[in-house]
């Protein structure tokens, strides 16, 4: 697959043209819809609706649509002024300049910027995973995808990113648990098991905390901070 910041990139330099249409199409159904959407549904539904995690998605929501809208606006003219309305933007989007691929990662620092990179490497990785979860999914291994862990085994650098890693992992894979071990072999080695624990009826992951806070006894300790937070603010 592309690396979505590169065709971020292409996308938003020169003259507007068919590839260009055609980078609008991919970045939608792919990079966000397939990718980005997908992994991102479970932090808005069910963080704390204070949370970093859930701010952080948003902030980069609202700059995604600051920026889509504008280079929307010669194929949906009509849609992106409405758009660009509801956002409280104040004139025409027709007025407004093509964004600047840089507006994105404004504000990030170098570090974020060299985190920002280590996804290029990461998704290789889901798109291996996904595949596996197919397969276990058509074995009846599991139903849905929440009902896997995943045991990663991997060597030398890529091991390395997979640790720092390992606590975004599930949300990445849309599982509930990714073991990660060190491998012999220079390969990534993939296995799909059944996610032990039980199923929180509020984020469906499996865990072994559920009931923890004996005030909700069917969803799990996250999922009971964030109820919390929603009943006492
Ligand atoms: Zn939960």
């Amino acid at each position: 697959m592309r690396c979505p910041r590169a065709r971020w990139r292409s996308w938003t330099s020169g003259c507007y043209c068919a590839p260009k249409t055609h980078a609008v199409y991919a970045f939608c159904t792919v990079d966000l819809s397939a990718v980005y959407f997908d992994v991102l549904k479970d932090r808005l539904y069910t963080s704390a609706p204070k949370s970093q995690a859930r701010r952080s998605a948003q902030t980069a929501l609202y700059r995604l649509l600051d920026a889509f809208v504008r280079l929307l606006a010669p194929l949906m003219s009509f849609t992106a002024e409405e758009v660009w309305g509801h956002m409280g933007r104040a004139g025409s989007v027709h007025m407004a300049y093509f964004p600047e691929p840089a507006e994105l990662a404004a504000g990030l620092d170098e570090a974020a910027r060299k985190r920002a990179a280590n996804w290029d490497r990461l998704m290789p990785v889901r798109d291996g995973v996904l595949k596996h979860l197919d397969t276990a999914r058509n074995e009846k291994l599991i139903g849905a995808p929440l009902e896997a862990r995943v045991r990663l085994s991997a060597n030398g650098e890529l091991y390395t990113l997979l640790v720092q890693y390992a606590e975004q992992l599930p949300a990445l894979f849309i599982v509930s648990q990714v073991v990660v071990e060190r491998a012999e072999g220079d390969a990534l080695g993939v296995k799909v098991e059944r996610a032990a624990g039980d199923k929180c009826e509020r984020c469906w992951k499996y865990t072994s905390d559920v009931g923890g806070d004996a005030s909700f006894p069917t969803i799990c300790l996250p999922c009971a901070g964030a109820v919390h937070e929603i009943i006492h603010g």
